[in-house]
């Protein structure tokens, strides 16, 4: 039978576990949340703005969520499924508006439009094809295209000027794209949360050790890292949190579900412009196709970024190497993760993603240069004097152990002890603009029975839309309207 956990840790304060402190209190306000944060900044890893792409994904732009097929049927499954969790975020998001959990949703969201841009007839043909698929969805139906020239110039004068040659160009363009300040949006969370003295937060503690006690509860070695002290901290629900170094923690929890994963580090880079005489003549997030071998997280895209009050551009990511599972990790994370039981599927699976090795292997040895060059097919006049180099957040691409081999995750991955007493977040795509959904999973996998049973009416405060399908045209518009205006997110 199961139990309503009454004290709970969450380890690391991202967005995860701000959205999973809400969801908690809501089900519960006696539930007693402590929550272990190693920095001493909240939300300062891959949650942090300048550390994520801040696209709110919602499948406007992505275009590696609609895979055409060998027979020229392009397959927009995927892009539904996530259009409907990024509304179930803004839902959530409005509650949390409502409910004065944050209060200055302009400071966290920005109306951004979304355009996929390509070029030649191959890639023209397929964006057609996705375009005509995808406006038929109701949550897709704004959604506009043109091969005009002149049209895309409109949109986004960048892209078009200066651009040689007749080659063919089209491009697709949603107005209700958004910008998103994830680490933004988690400080408020927080803030919110404390402020209510709904948790307790604690920075610079590092949690080290997890054990499972006879009592079926979790004892939970923290470290003070300001004195040096260690303390132990008994939970019975602990949730993972801990982004990059969350696969470190799992391991050490020693329950048979981790030892199926082990972790490859793939760090991000942006080329960033803020001449304002460029970054006033663009407003989008305009995403390309992916080239041959490219992981899907490394489409290129150029984004207007409003960040602190401060415009810029951003192009990338550019994919780069470092063994650190965290940005302010450390060298021996990805050989820490190593071990007897995950070697033979992790070398396994390096053997079968050649592809992906020689593709990191080329952006690791690209000069700022090449870099532009790249930039040039997006923006074909590109300065190099106006960009400079800034690194982007540290993701570890899950590789799971399937039938003996080691199969490389390009998702989110949720790990979950048999008794639901403990729950792993891995993983990084579509990430923080899922991470209602990823969080509900979450508490679906663990308390099965509770969240059927009780839970269910709770959400369905919080988030209107909670067991029905926003694919139905009167949710959706409904849905739309509501989260339009609270969030203020105006065309
Ligand atoms: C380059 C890049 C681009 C991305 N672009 C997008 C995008 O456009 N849109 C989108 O939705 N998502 C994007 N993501 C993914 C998104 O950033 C992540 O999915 C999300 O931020 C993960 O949140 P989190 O709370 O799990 O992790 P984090 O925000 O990393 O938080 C984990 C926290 O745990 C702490 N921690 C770690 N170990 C310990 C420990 N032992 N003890 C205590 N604390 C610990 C860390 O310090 C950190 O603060 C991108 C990610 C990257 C890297």
């Amino acid at each position: 039978m199961e139990k309503q956990p009454q004290e709970v840790v969450l380890v690391g304060a991202g967005i995860m576990s701000a959205t999973l402190s809400i969801l908690l209190k809501k089900i519960d306000p006696n539930i007693k949340i402590s929550v272990f944060e190693k920095l001493d900044k909240i939300g300062f890893e891959s949650s942090d703005a300048f550390n994520n792409a801040g696209t709110g994904h919602s499948a406007f732009c992505e275009l590696n969520y609609t895979p055409m097929g060998k027979d020229g049927i392009v397959n927009i499954d995927k892009a539904v499924g996530i259009a409907k969790k990024f509304e179930t975020s803004k839902e959530f998001w409005s509650y949390l508006v409502e409910n004065n959990y944050v209060s200055s949703p302009e400071k966290f969201l920005r109306p951004t439009p979304h355009m996929s841009f390509v070029w030649g007839d191959e890639d023209v043909n397929f964006l057609k094809k996705r375009y005509e698929k995808l406006s038929q969805h109701p949550l897709f139906k704004d959604m506009e295209y043109s091969e005009d020239i002149s049209k895309i110039k409109e949109w986004a004068p960048l892209i078009v000027d200066g651009r040689k040659g007749n080659e063919k160009v089209a491009a697709t363009h949603m107005n209700l794209g958004t910008d998103v300040n994830f680490g933004e949006l988690t400080r408020q969370i927080f803030k919110g949360l404390q402020n209510k003295k709904e948790i307790t937060l604690e920075t610079e503690h590092e949690v080290k050790d997890l054990t499972r006690l006879s009592n079926g509860k979790w004892a939970i070695k923290v470290k003070d890292l300001k004195s040096g002290t260690n303390k132990a901290v008994n939970a019975d629900f602990v949730f993972i949190g801990a982004g990059g170094g969350a696969i470190l923690l799992l391991q050490k929890t020693g329950i048979p579900e981790s030892k199926k994963y082990g972790g490859f580090p793939v760090g991000g880079q942006w080329l960033i412009c803020q001449n304002e005489d460029v970054i006033k003549k663009h407003h989008a997030k305009v995403y390309g196709k992916a080239k041959i071998g490219a992981p899907p997280m490394s489409v290129p895209h150029l984004d207007t970024r409003v960040i602190d009050g401060k415009q810029s551009l951003l192009f990338g990511p550019f994919a780069t190497f470092s063994t650190k599972f965290l940005k302010q990790g450390s060298h021996t994370d990805l050989f820490k993760s190593v071990n007897f039981g995950n070697v033979g599927f992790l070398l396994n699976c390096g053997l079968h993603n050649i592809d992906l090795t020689k593709y990191l292997i080329s952006q690791v040895l690209l000069s700022k240069e090449k870099k532009v060059e790249s930039l040039q097919e997006y923006y074909p006049e590109a300065k190099l004097e106006d960009w400079f180099e800034q690194s982007a957040g540290q993701r570890v691409q899950v590789i799971e152990e399937e039938n003996g081999k080691g199969t490389l995750k390009f998702g989110t991955e949720i790990v979950t002890s048999q008794d639901g007493s403990m729950s792993a977040l891995l993983g990084a795509s579509p990430g923080a603009s899922t991470s209602v959904s990823a969080m509900l999973d979450l508490l679906k996998q663990c308390f099965p029975n509770l969240m059927k049973n009780n839970w269910d009416p709770l959400i369905k405060e919080m988030i209107p839309s909670h067991g029905e399908d926003l694919g139905n045209a009167e949710l959706a518009e409904a849905s739309r309207a509501r989260t339009t205006e609270v969030l203020k997110i105006f065309k």
